[in-house]
């Protein structure tokens, strides 16, 4: 006899909501409508959309996150991912003053060892600047150290995305863009669905809200009304530069190096010869009315130039100075700011809400969730099927963030935006440099800031 199979809402079509969908569709027990407010998906202002993320394999303090990654890597590699995936390796590196991201990397070495990575350890900056092409001009990397892990890498994350969302489709999963959620359909405790802008309703047996960062406002309409614990978006800082196809092919052996003390990265050349740095720091908060930040983002009216703070464009110079000197006189291409949904300890957010019966919550990526694309969506699943691995049941859940507060009374009030309070993600998770700051419209770059001589001045 064949079972009713359930119905599940999945609000956002990011990578949190597509894995889930495609490990409910391939388990043969769900259908699935997944329901995105982009017209077009992918969305270009979804955190998931990007030219690249890192894929760090192993590189995390927490063993189990590392354990986690590390599985991710083997589903990468194989052909469902349409070579989306490019293990460059990824240098961890950290100054060695900085308390909080040396601690991080050593853990991260020891774990990876553990894990039978053949890691190298990098212990002075002449051992650094030894493990790249001698044809490269390197820099003194801050007199950081750390370790080059030849697992890993990046992942053109805008298309890994799309062969995710092309599968799901595949298997019979529907997919709906322009189709923004701002209200819960619910029967006292019981959610049946949820509304959307246009009044519509689409119901089903159970609500996964997966919606980046945009789930603390998207809680916060009335229509929803659903509390959550300390998650806040925060807006982080990304440039490119254009190689030239001479850089392109010099260029395009260098692995993922990975600053742990203040968040500076830079990826290898994409396809296209792009090469794209970033900052993992405490972000910018852009609050609404009811205190609850939200994304500034390119398809948000006024943001369209992806305009990010002028100091974080400095800092994103300096850090390719430090690293590769000879392109660190380029103008910048673009910048975007694109937004985390930051928890106080760099855990995620995956469970059951308290207050009803069929919601569920998976959200607060942290800025880490990208590499987990393949698997992510098998750990919602257990926890929808109320079955989550042991290793992450509590502090995926809904009451951990509180009882950390509990626990270090100086995390508190991390998403009352209306203070500038320090980044406090110093946990196995996350390591996080910096304060985070509200996002002031007359701090951004303009235009001119792009141009290498403007950096000069
Ligand atoms: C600058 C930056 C760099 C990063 N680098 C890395 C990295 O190198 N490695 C790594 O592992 N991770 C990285 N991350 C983190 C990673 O991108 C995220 O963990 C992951 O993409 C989060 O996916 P998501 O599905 O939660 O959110 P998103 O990808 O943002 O998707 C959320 C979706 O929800 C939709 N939505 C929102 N509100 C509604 C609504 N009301 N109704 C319907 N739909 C709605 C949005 O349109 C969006 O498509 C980075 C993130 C950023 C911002």
């Amino acid at each position: 006899m064949s079972q009713q199979k359930t119905h599940v809402v999945i609000v956002g079509a990011g990578i949190y909501g597509m894995s889930t969908a495609l490990w409910m569709l391939e388990s043969g027990k769900y259908t699935v409508t997944m329901l995105d407010k982009c017209g077009i998906l992918p969305a270009p202002d979804a955190a998931s959309t990007d030219l690249n993320k890192i894929i760090r394999s192993s590189d995390y303090a927490d063993p189990n996150l590392a354990s986690l990654a590390l599985e991710a890597v083997d589903f990468w590699r194989k052909p469902e991912w349409e070579n989306t995936y490019h293990e460059s390796g990824v240098m961890v590196l950290s100054a060695a003053g900085e308390k909080a991201g040396q601690e991080f990397v050593s853990k991260a070495e020891e774990n990876s060892k553990n894990l039978g990575i053949a890691i190298e350890s990098l212990k002075t900056t002449e051992q650094v600047k030894r493990t790249f092409d001698r044809r490269i001009p390197t820099g003194n990397f801050g007199g950081r150290e750390g370790y080059l892990n030849p697992i890993g890498g990046w992942a053109e994350s805008g298309r890994a995305l799309e062969v995710g969302l092309k599968r799901v489709r595949k298997l019979g999963g529907e997919i709906r863009p322009g189709a923004e959620v701002n209200a819960l359909v619910k029967n006292g405790k019981k959610v049946k669905g949820v509304q959307l802008k246009s009044g519509e309703q689409i119901l089903g047996d159970l609500v996964l809200i997966a919606a980046g960062a945009w789930t603390p406002a998207l809680c916060a309409l009335p229509g929803v009304n659903a509390r959550l614990p300390e998650v806040v978006a925060t807006g982080q800082s990304v440039a490119i530069i254009q190689l030239t196809p001479e850089e392109h092919v010099q260029y395009s052996s260098v692995p993922v190096v990975f600053n742990l003390d203040d968040g500076w990265y830079v990826f290898p050349p994409n396809p296209e010869g792009l090469m794209k740095m970033a900052i993992h720091g405490a972000g910018v908060l852009n609050p609404q009315e009811n205190g609850v930040s939200i994304p500034r983002t390119k398809l948000t009216p006024g943001g369209e130039d992806g305009a990010i703070p002028l100091a974080n464009l400095k800092i994103l110079r300096d850090g390719l100075r430090q690293v590769y000197p000879g392109l660190a006189n380029k103008d910048f291409y673009s910048t975007r700011l694109c937004w985390y949904c930051d928890s106080v300890t760099g855990d995620w957010l995956i469970d059951y809400h308290p207050d009803f019966e069929n919601l569920i919550i998976a959200s607060g990526d942290s800025g880490h969730g990208f590499k987990f694309t393949p698997n992510i969506g098998r750990e919602i699943l257990k926890v929808i099927e109320r079955n989550p691995s042991p290793e992450y049941a509590e502090k995926w859940g809904f009451n951990y963030t509180a009882k950390t507060i509990k626990r270090e009374g100086s995390k508190a009030a991390v998403s009352d935006v209306s203070k500038e309070e320090p980044q406090t993600s110093e946990g196995g998770a996350d390591v996080r440099a910096g304060k985070r700051q509200i996002l002031k419209v007359e701090d951004l770059v303009k235009p001119h800031h792009l141009k290498a001589k403007s950096a000069r001045l």
